[in-house]
């Protein structure tokens, strides 16, 4: 009998949501469970490291990798992957694009640790106590791995074949991607795996938006009441949909709330580039102090903008506060 395919799935820096995905499959997910065969996924099953080290290199067929590259031993752990995958496909925007935890590009190591061990009003700890690479406890010495100063994107580490969006990516388009697999039917190496066309483009509420806004003020959506129909932009409500990649079936519009990015930006464009320019162009005046007034509707670009691709950003991933 032929050998199933070998697949693996590895957790980095992430919320886990895309490893969520792989159980929203319901019922799929025994036919995914009968095609493949899973060797390593260590949040849903007891493997060891050494099982992966004792693989012949190239042996399983594809490694899913959510999560940014944070630490140390996440990136001993995907490299360990790399070696042993024929394909490794970074598994939701975390991998592909540094996801919400490359907000914290921002800020400096030192800044995150006080305020996440010094000084945040819900810290009680008068001995000042903070992690530490190498610490001893009892008389043992005790390691914890290399937290780095910046949040990486997969593919600033090693090489990434395939890109799968989304926060987390969909049940829909995992299906599809490890059915591809499977068939040996995967795009060209380097794609991401979903349309390239804008959200805009599949969004119930296109023919509403207007060729031109003019936005006399932007509106949070606690601040108003939403129509349930019209465009968002058209409501003075950002909405990432005009920038954001198509293939997510607009859950977020269909629950009246705007679309906040997560399908990451179209195919080659800058994501909140792209939705800065679309939005700077509508703005209704030409007053400085006015233009200042409008958009401190935004009062969190960086959130808005690149709430899930600071990493992929023309920012990048180096802006740090200044400590
Ligand atoms: S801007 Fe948002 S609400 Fe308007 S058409 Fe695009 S995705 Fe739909
Ligand atoms: S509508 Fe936007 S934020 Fe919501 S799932 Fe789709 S891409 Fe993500």
């Amino acid at each position: 009998m032929a050998q199933k395919p070998k697949v693996a799935f590895y957790w980095c820096a992430s919320c886990g949501g895309c490893e969520e995905t792989v159980i929203d499959l319901d019922e799929k997910v025994l036919d995914v469970v009968a095609a493949v065969d899973i060797v390593f996924w260590p949040c849903a099953m007891d493997f060891k490291y050494s099982d992966i080290e004792t693989m012949a290199d190239g042996s399983i067929a594809v490694s899913f990798i959510n999560g940014a590259i944070r630490t140390s031993e996440q990136e001993h752990v995907a490299r360990l992957l790399r070696n042993k995958s024929a394909l490794v496909v970074a598994f939701g925007d975390c991998a592909w694009m540094g996801g919400i935890p490359a907000l914290a590009n921002l800020k400096s190591k030192k800044g995150i640790f006080n305020r996440s061990y010094l000084e945040s009003p819900t810290i009680v700890n008068p001995e000042k106590i903070v992690p530490l690479e190498k610490s001893v406890y009892k008389g043992t010495e005790v390691t914890l791995p290399k937290f780095y100063d910046t949040v990486y994107k997969l593919d600033d580490i090693m090489e990434v074949d395939y890109y799968l969006p989304g926060c987390p990516p969909t049940a829909k388009i995992v299906a599809n991607a490890l059915a591809a697999v499977v068939a040996g039917q995967l795009p060209e190496r380097k794609s991401v795996l979903a349309s390239d066309k804008s959200l805009c483009s599949s969004c119930s509420r296109n023919e509403t938006k207007p060729d031109s806004v003019i936005i006399k003020e932007f509106k949070r959506i606690h601040q108003v009441i939403a129509d349930p129909e019209t465009c968002f932009l058209a409501q003075g409500i950002v909405c990432m949909g005009p920038s954001t990649r198509d293939g997510c079936d607009y859950p977020c519009i269909k629950g009246n709330m705007p679309c906040t990015g997560c399908f990451g930006p179209v195919a080659g464009a800058d994501q909140g580039a792209r939705m800065t320019a679309a939005l700077g162009g509508v703005i209704e005046s030409e007053e400085e102090a006015d233009i200042e007034r409008v958009v401190s509707g935004i009062p969190d670009p960086a959130g808005t903008f690149y709430r899930y691709g600071l990493s992929a950003s023309l920012l990048g991933s180096k802006r740090k506060d200044k400590i």
